[in-house]
């Protein structure tokens, strides 16, 4: 795995659209997911399944992980079956 291009595309989905705010967040969390937009192909099942209603859809169509409502359960790569969704460890500390 491109660990360095994964980290990039997170990024550039973390700053599609702002965090919402006084929503709870998942400090406890483990992994979180991250979207590989190459491999994306627009299905939204990963928005359909979230149980936490973590994925927004942004402006142009990607679906865009927020991270203050994710708890992390993997769910939306599992259903992902582009495999555009990987599950990668939260960094600690
Ligand atoms: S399930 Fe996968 S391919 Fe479909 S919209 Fe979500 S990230 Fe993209
Ligand atoms: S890991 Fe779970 S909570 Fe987070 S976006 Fe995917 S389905 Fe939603």
């Amino acid at each position: 795995m491109e660990v360095e291009e994964v980290v990039v595309l997170e990024m550039e989905s973390a700053i599609a659209r702002p965090a919402r705010p006084g929503r709870s967040g998942a400090s406890w969390r483990t992994f979180k997911p991250v979207l590989l937009l190459e491999k994306c192909t627009k299905c939204y099942m990963c928005w359909k399944f979230c149980p936490d209603m973590a994925i927004d859809i942004e402006e142009e169509g990607w679906p865009w992980i927020n991270y203050e409502l994710c708890k992390g359960c993997g769910i939306c790569v599992t259903e992902c079956r582009p495999e555009a969704m990987l599950l990668v460890r939260e960094e600690l500390g």
